[in-house]
């Protein structure tokens, strides 16, 4: 199996080697040659067998030589192993057709868990047969540091250093990244905003000395290997109503189009999915880009649902490239337009390709407020504002088909919005009893980019 970059000009890898890469050297996101098929046989197998075993089977023909039968069993086993549901995604009804996927049973409380888990695990099996180690910056405005954190920590083979906008997180996230007492993981309070946190980031990337001399990676949401892991609850929650011998469909809450792009890769590997919505809040490029065909870019107004918060949703590129046909020349294009003029217009072609897979939806903020609100009152689940986003948008593509909608976080990840919508106090739930007692560890650091290198170069050295 191999996988080439959406702009056609760096090297074809591995699967190991895109996943450690991150990011393609011509700028591009790496995707599989081809995508690998199941039959309707293979399917079917499926009804009835645990998350593990749905997941080694849907991930299995993706991973190609870089691990063992078995090897991948166990580090699938180990990735699932500290999440509090047995069923790993249960499924919940909500009206007679309409289904919530709880994607927040792991140790962070939101679906990010899901592919951080089994990174942190494929990572670390992979450096330690190169006999390789790697240091990983991330960036985050709450919910993807807090799940590096926690799926890399203690590891033998990687540090984790997390920047977080000082002040900006939730007191539930900035316990998540402070609290792990585990002597790799460096939890860095930046004195500036998320988008000061993101440009230091792409600083040290673009610092090549400092780049090789630690070894740096990435683990975004563009990372192929993250894509990958989330393929697997749409297989699972499809194959427990009924597929491949009854159609389903997806509303998928949306920021990065990491999550719903999967959801297309599960539809392309032949899981038979009729529609895939896309739900945004107010920051609704992607619903605009749908509508009209233009891709343009406004500013970020923040949001009661901040993981959905995205101007630049870096994972449709991949959508783009197989709406022109995997012509890479055109993706490099669009690209260059949008740094130029903010702005990229899709050919006609390429729009009604994409409006053939993804249909679409925003929510507003008093809308959000009102779904939380009206779901309680309609099925006694109290959805955090990102789940409900989806729950409103599913509700109105409802059909004969059953839809099925993702519930990214759990509610007590979102206390004070979730209070605000419906009165409701949702408690951490029993696992992460302790947070609040644990002592933090944090340091804070300047919005520049050498105070940054000379912290990371001095951990390392201890
Ligand atoms: C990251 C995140 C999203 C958006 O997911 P994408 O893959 O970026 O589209 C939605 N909800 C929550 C709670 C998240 O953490």
């Amino acid at each position: 199996m191999k996988y080439i970059s959406t702009r056609g000009q760096a090297p074809e890898l591995t699967f190991e080697d895109a996943m450690l890469t991150g990011l393609a050297r011509d700028g591009g996101l790496y995707v599989p040659e081809t995508v690998p098929t199941l039959t309707k046989d293979e399917i079917a197998e499926m009804a009835g067998l645990s998350y593990e075993d749905i997941a080694y089977r849907v991930m299995r023909p993706f991973v190609g030589e870089s691990f063992g039968d078995d090897e991948f069993r166990t580090l699938i086993k180990n990735a699932y192993a500290g999440f509090a549901h047995d069923a790993r995604a249960p499924l919940k009804q909500l009206a007679p057709n309409h289904f919530l996927l709880e994607l927040f049973h792991g140790p962070t409380l939101a679906f990010k868990d899901f592919a951080m888990q089994l990174i942190g695990q494929m990572f670390q099996a992979a450096l330690t047969k190169r006999g390789e180690r790697v240091v990983i910056v991330g960036a985050t405005s709450g919910d993807t540091g807090s799940a590096a954190i926690e799926a890399f920590k203690g590891l033998d083979n990687v540090d984790v250093f997390i920047m977080f906008p000082e002040g900006r997180v939730s007191e539930v996230q900035r316990r998540q990244m402070t609290t792990p007492s585990e002597s790799n993981v460096h939890a860095l309070a930046v004195k500036g905003d998320f988008d000061d946190c993101q440009a230091r980031l792409k600083d040290m990337f673009n610092d090549h000395d400092f780049r090789d001399e630690v070894g740096l990676a990435g683990v975004n949401s563009i990372n192929w290997g993250r894509v990958l892991a989330q393929v697997v609850y749409y297989f699972s929650s499809a194959v427990s109503l009924g597929a491949p011998h009854r159609e389903v469909s997806f509303t998928v809450p949306t920021g990065n189009f990491g999550d719903i792009f999967a959801g297309y890769i599960a539809k392309k590997m032949g899981l038979p999915i009729n529609d895939l919505v896309i739900a945004t809040n107010q920051n609704d490029i992607l619903h605009r880009t749908m509508e009209t065909g233009a891709y343009t870019k406004e500013g970020v107004t923040p949001s009661i649902s901040p993981s959905m918060d995205i101007q630049v949703s870096s994972n449709f590129e991949r959508a783009l490239f197989d709406a022109y046909g995997r012509d890479g020349a055109a993706i490099r294009q669009l690209m260059e337009d949008m740094s130029e003029k903010g702005s990229f217009t899709i050919s006609q072609g390429a729009i009604e390709a994409l409006r053939e897979q993804f249909k679409s939806g925003r929510v507003s903020e008093e809308e959000t407020n009102e779904t939380i609100k009206d779901m309680l009152a309609r099925t006694g689940e109290t959805l955090c504002p990102h789940s409900a986003i989806g729950a409103r948008i599913g509700d109105q593509n409802l059909s004969d088909v059953p839809m099925i909608t993702l519930a990214t976080a759990h509610p007590a990840k979102f206390p004070a919005a979730v209070k605000a919508a419906c009165g409701v106090d949702v408690g951490l739930p029993p696992h992460m009893g302790g947070l609040f007692d644990r002592d933090e560890r944090v340091t804070p650091v300047a919005n520049d980019l050498s105070a940054l290198t000379t912290l990371i170069r001095e951990r390392l050295n201890k």
